[in-house]
């Protein structure tokens, strides 16, 4: 698929990777607009880079559909779907302090299911349903991420980020008869607010671990997402984008 002139809707625009994603694509040619939660971090993107967005919250069913029944009455369905919102909540599973067991919080698993899993979910079924009502032939790329794999601290976001990868590969399957591709990338530790909130002492060891000696550049995975949208045989995978680290 080409760039140019394509409607692309990326979640959780506002800043992070998925403004990085939305000024690349534009800079190609394409047409990004941007769903977050935060009006500011939109008003922001718009006066900075010229790109329009709105308040969506992706957990919330009504709205997601209503933003992507309302957004393709005004310019068309999505060509490409980016969903990228997506949040960290850690906790250790299960641990003895001073005599006292903790538990992982559920409200700490609650809040990441809806961003990671059920956003994910419902976005990319409201660009679907867009998509194959118009005949659009689009694309879906989700964002997982290398804790997939299962990363210390981590049960919540690895959990979705691994559901995020089977959502990916059920998709492609379904959404082959109306030409649809589904795609991820599952990126490394990428130098971002939410990369920024880890401890220096930890992120140092995290970095040690890096084959390559640093942490990934937004830059990079935006890169990642243009040869998806490009190349017309990526379909059904996820693609790692991580320096060769291993969790
Ligand atoms: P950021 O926290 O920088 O950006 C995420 C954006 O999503 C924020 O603008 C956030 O809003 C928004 N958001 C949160 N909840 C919702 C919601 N309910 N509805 C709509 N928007 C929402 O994250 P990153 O740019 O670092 O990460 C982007 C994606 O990449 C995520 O899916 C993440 O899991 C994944 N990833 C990141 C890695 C990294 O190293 N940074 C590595 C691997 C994967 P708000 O401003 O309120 O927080």
């Amino acid at each position: 698929m080409d760039i140019a002139g394509k409607n692309i809707v990326i979640t959780g625009g506002g800043r992070g990777m998925g403004k990085q994603f939305a000024v690349d694509l534009k800079e190609l040619g394409g047409k990004p607009y941007v769903v977050d939660v935060i009006q500011e971090s939109l008003d922001e993107l718009k006066s900075e880079t010229g790109i329009s967005g709105k308040v969506v919250d992706v957990t919330n069913e009504a709205d997601v559909e209503a933003f992507f029944e309302s957004y393709t009455a005004e310019n068309g369905a999505p060509d490409v779907l980016i969903n990228n919102a997506g949040i960290t909540a850690d906790a250790i599973f299960v641990r003895k302090k001073e005599e006292e067991i903790k538990k992982f919080p559920v409200a700490n698993w609650d809040k990441v299911i809806a961003v990671n899993l059920k956003g994910v979910f419902l976005c990319g079924r409201e660009a679907a349903a867009q998509m194959v009502k118009h005949g659009v032939k689009g694309l879906i790329i989700n964002i997982s991420s290398i804790s997939r794999a299962g990363n210390f601290g981590q049960t919540n976001y690895s959990a979705t980020k691994a559901g995020v990868d089977a959502m990916t590969v059920t998709w492609a399957k379904e959404l082959a008869r109306p030409g649809i591709r589904v795609a991820a990338i599952a990126p490394g530790y990428i130098m971002t607010e939410m990369v920024a909130k880890i401890d220096q002492k930890v992120l140092d060891k995290i970095i040690a671990q890096i084959p390559v000696g640093r942490l990934g550049e937004m830059k990079e995975i935006s890169r990642s997402a243009q040869f998806i949208i490009e190349c017309d045989f990526v379909n059904g995978r996820t693609i790692e984008v991580d320096g060769g680290h291993r969790i």
